[in-house]
């Protein structure tokens, strides 16, 4: 009879048709994370279905399906999960004292203080001309900071433009004075809106740089974006590790003016990507929400 012969074909068939799909199931990474995302869903309602469970739990399932969309993203969204998990809760005037003030993806603002004294590891001098001759604290930059600077002004240099550094750090002291001074001077309502509070400088971490050009003097002003330095500067500082940390029209996320001359390290894959994205680190890493806003104003 021939139809045992084919039935042994047809088995062999089906036999190889299951292989070949569970092989690639486990092999595809895309299917791997939609069963698990799935598997985590069904546990959630499962979950949800059992009101016995205890919050931690679903504290936990809310952390591992975080786990796994922040796995089909990039690796800065990776970061971004990790300096999420790093926040500590703010105090009563809603201020948050940063935890790992020495991390090259942290954001300090005016609600996010570095901690009191907080000076950071490894300031250098870099190799690029300034706009006075001194040595002065803020002629220093974090080393880590420091390379990639160098690099963008010789960038820069290639281009045609002559890029000079006016001011990087800036310790809790000096910025203590500034501040002091301001409210002395100004009053407390031009200094809190002009000058950061001490601890709350992005200056003080050693990953930022003022820059200007001969063009305006080099003075620290928005004129500075319509000079070839400011125009090359918003251009390409990303290719180098660097973002234009206060942008036009964006005073009420990042708490600041457009200030086209302030450039901060933070790496080139996360710089690309704000750059791109046209966002604020603030954006970037979830910390800004309209309602937030709302809640503020
Ligand atoms: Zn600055």
């Amino acid at each position: 009879m021939k139809i045992k012969p084919i039935l042994a074909v047809l088995m062999m068939v089906i036999m190889v048709l299951t292989a070949c799909q569970s092989k690639q199931a486990s092999q595809g990474d895309e299917n791997d994370k939609a069963s698990n995302s799935e598997q985590v869903k069904d546990k959630k309602n499962e979950q949800k279905a059992d009101n016995q469970e205890g919050n931690k739990e679903e504290e936990n399932i809310a952390e591992s399906e975080k786990e796994n969309d922040s796995k089909n993203e990039n690796k800065e969204s990776a970061k971004e999960e990790s300096t999420a998990k790093k926040d500590e809760e703010p105090d009563q005037n809603g201020i948050v004292t940063i935890s790992d003030p020495t991390a090259i993806d942290l954001v300090v603002n005016k609600q996010r203080k570095l901690p009191d004294g907080f000076e950071p590891p490894n300031l250098v001098e870099p190799n690029v001309p300034f706009s006075f001759d001194k040595w002065r604290e803020k002629r220093q930059i974090r080393e880590v900071a420091a390379g990639p600077l160098e690099e963008l002004f010789k960038g820069a240099e290639k281009a045609g433009v002559d890029l000079v550094a006016v001011s990087g750090y800036r310790s809790y002291q000096r910025q203590e004075t500034i501040y002091n001074y301001n409210v002395e001077t100004k009053g407390l309502e031009h200094a809190n809106k002009y000058s950061a509070k001490p601890g709350h400088s992005e200056h003080q971490t050693g990953l930022t740089m003022d820059v200007s050009s001969a063009g305006v003097s080099f003075n620290l002003v928005e004129d500075f974006r319509d000079t070839p330095e400011g125009d090359w500067l918003a251009d390409h500082a990303h290719e180098y590790g660097f973002i234009i940390r206060y942008p036009k029209g964006d005073a009420d996320i990042t708490g600041y003016s457009y200030e086209p001359w302030h450039i901060r390290y933070v790496g080139k894959e996360m710089a690309k990507e704000i750059h791109e994205q046209q966002t604020t680190l603030e954006e970037f890493f979830g910390l800004y929400t309209e309602e937030k806003e709302k809640t503020n104003q």
